[in-house]
């Protein structure tokens, strides 16, 4: 059974929803870049894709994962999950993509990470569909323009929302008085990215390309500012840091805070040694992590083809231009 919503009524129905849950939303920040941010009554933000990914409500910037305090000769440990119970509604289909990406690493693949899996298990997820391609998208060739693992799904259509329960939990937050049953069909709006990558075998073809020359032209702009690394929705590189309060038994605490392979400083390691020296291995390990070295590993593609890497470059890098150059050099130049 599916239903609709009214889109005067979204407001009030998300309002409804604060009395049980931290209710997530997109909307603008001040400085005008559209974000995930608790629901205080703003405009939503539902044109297109937010430029920040909601992947902070998973993965934050810093996180304290545990403290520890000295008692009497040894360490007490306490661990810090987050159990907060958060809608996050308006998440789009390449995010969603993301989300099963990183579950794929954090729960699936090495053992759970219950600081992730706890943030996991605890939100629940309201897709919005989209009905236009975003700016510098391709997630149509990335296989991740349909929303996967989401309780609830929202398409637009006409002054409301066409509204697809997925699973109990998504059920169970339609409120007769805002929904709607409705016998139609789903409406299934297509979407042109502007721009397209070819996939078949690209991880191959770029680990096969490893010495292209590609690199360290592309690299000559970089200016390892991180950019892309801080809008990617899938990025999850961290250290660890503690803060420690020293001469007492007080409590300290360690913090996980997300990094950048970008950086020279992330490539460096115990003895001093640095392992990506030059902003062209920086720029390749971006690239070949997300279009070659997870879906080695994990079967899927770390990248979504969300867009936003190329959106935020202040000099114009785009990881489809050189993943399209080095495949068209693999096939001979057919492409
Ligand atoms: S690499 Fe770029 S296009 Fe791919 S998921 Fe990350 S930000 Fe989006
Ligand atoms: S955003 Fe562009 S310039 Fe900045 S680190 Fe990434 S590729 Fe380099």
């Amino acid at each position: 059974m599916n239903y609709t919503i009214k889109k005067e009524d979204l407001p009030t129905f998300l309002s409804s929803l604060k009395k049980r849950f931290e209710v997530i939303v997109p909307a603008k920040n001040e400085v005008g870049a559209s974000s995930f941010q608790a629901f205080e009554g703003q405009q939503l933000y539902l044109d297109t894709r937010t430029d920040f990914s909601p992947k902070k409500y998973f993965r934050p910037a810093k996180e304290k994962i545990f403290s520890f305090r000295k008692k009497s000769g040894s360490y007490g440990i306490k661990a810090e999950f987050d159990k907060t119970k958060r809608v996050l509604f308006g998440i789009r289909p390449c995010d969603t993509h993301a989300l099963h990406a990183l579950d794929l690493l954090f729960i699936k693949y090495f053992g759970e990470d219950q600081f992730y899996s706890s943030r996991r298990k605890n939100t629940v997820l309201i897709a919005l569909h989209c009905t236009e391609a975003c700016e510098n998208s391709f997630c149509t060739s990335m296989g991740a323009s349909q929303a996967i693992g989401h309780d609830l799904l929202f398409v637009e259509r006409g002054s409301g929302f066409f509204v697809k329960p997925e699973t109990e939990t998504g059920k169970k937050l339609l409120d007769p008085k805002f929904f709607r049953h409705t016998s139609d069909a789903p409406p299934s709006p297509k979407i042109s990215c502007q721009k397209e990558l070819e996939t078949q075998d690209l991880g191959e073809s770029l680990y096969r390309n490893f010495n292209h020359g590609i690199w360290k032209q592309e690299s000559e702009r970089c200016l390892s500012c991180t950019a892309c690394t801080q809008v990617c929705p899938t990025c999850y590189c961290y250290i660890t840091d503690d803060e420690f309060a020293f001469g007492s038994e007080k409590e300290s605490s360690r913090f996980r805070l997300l990094a950048s392979c970008q950086l020279l400083r992330f490539t460096k390691v115990a003895g001093g040694h640095v392992f990506r020296q030059s902003r062209s291995s920086r720029l390749r390990q971006f690239v070949l992590h997300h279009l070659s070295y997870f879906e080695e590993n994990h079967g899927v593609q770390l990248c979504v083809g969300c867009g936003r890497c190329i959106s935020a470059c202040p000099t114009k890098i785009d990881l489809t231009e050189i993943a399209n150059k080095i495949q068209s050099h693999a096939l001979g130049g057919k492409k």
